[in-house]
């Protein structure tokens, strides 16, 4: 495997940044999760807009045009001789003193590392997830404005934690007043009364790109899609559940906090957009 740091190739091994680096040191810096099917990279403009406008929120200057880091995604897939994979596009502050402040950083440093991933068994798409509730809450916009994609995780890296060592593999967030949020990497879907609801990015969910694509799918399909305020209590009385995500594609969710969600099994409208996602996803994208 090839890494692409700032327009050079090194091997694994090699790839390396500078401990001095900011976003080593402080997790100051933004990322993007892509994915590339059958040689097509997907939505890749709409990563790319999100990006800059983490950048912005963030004030990292970016030393390079939207074309040049799609020009690079895009080789780094070539390089690889790749036509199915996940790419992790990093951009962090750059080496710099010791101490907050950024200004002293000179050069951001833009990686990508295109790979394979499997993050859930297929086992698990055919028969749904369980999830608990954690304590850890999701950023709050008060805080760290929950639309950037910042290289500082840790908030949901503790929801992951407090969900694995209660044997669950996936958790629900909910925002600072008590309303869901988002899981610890995918946004969250229900379908009640035949309707499909999500919670308006508001409530501090990540504008997600798959999360997108599902609500397009799904008017195309005549499925009425709403975006409003859940609650727990919506989820655990929902008549079916789905997370979407960049790894995850789409995922039923068939279990919240001991509550069976419907019958504890993927329902009909989560299938169907399922089946319309693997269809859709590979014609959708900057052939490489
Ligand atoms: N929420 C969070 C916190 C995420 O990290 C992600 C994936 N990176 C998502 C939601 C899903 O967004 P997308 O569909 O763009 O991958």
């Amino acid at each position: 495997m090839k890494v692409y740091i700032n327009g050079k190739y090194y091997e694994k091994d090699d790839a390396k940044v500078s401990v001095f680096d900011h976003g080593f040191l402080y997790g100051d810096g933004i990322f993007e999760g892509i994915r590339l099917y059958n040689k097509n990279v997907f939505r890749l403009p709409k990563h790319i807009d999100r990006l800059f406008r983490s950048a912005r929120a963030i004030m990292l200057d970016m030393p390079w045009s939207k074309q040049e880091i799609i020009d690079a995604v895009c080789d780094a897939c070539r390089v690889n001789n790749l036509t199915d994979a996940y790419i992790r596009l990093v951009v962090s502050r750059g080496k710099g003193k010791l101490g907050l402040s950024p200004f002293t950083c000179e050069d951001p440093q833009l990686v990508i590392i295109a790979d394979q991933i499997q993050l859930y068994p297929q086992e698990l798409y055919d028969n749904g997830l369980k999830a608990i509730t954690v304590p850890t809450r999701r950023n709050s916009h008060a805080a760290l404005p929950p639309m950037v994609k910042s290289l500082n995780y840790l908030n949901n890296i503790l929801a992951k934690i407090e969900a694995q060592k209660q044997g669950f593999q996936e958790c629900l967030l909910l925002n600072s007043e008590g309303y869901v949020a988002e899981c610890s990497g995918d946004n969250i879907f229900i379908v009640f009364d035949g309707k499909l609801i999500t919670p308006p990015v508001s409530c501090g969910s990540l504008g997600g790109i798959t999360r997108m694509t599902t609500i397009e799918l799904a008017k195309k399909l005549g499925i009425e899609v709403e975006e409003k305020p859940l609650a727990r209590f919506d989820v655990w009385t929902a008549d079916e559940c789905f997370l979407t995500g960049t790894a995850a594609k789409i995922i039923p969710l068939v279990e919240l906090d001991s509550r069976k969600i419907g019958d504890g099994r993927p329902g009909a409208v989560t299938k169907r957009l399922i089946d319309a996602f693997n269809e859709y996803a590979p014609t959708d994208g900057i052939r490489i």
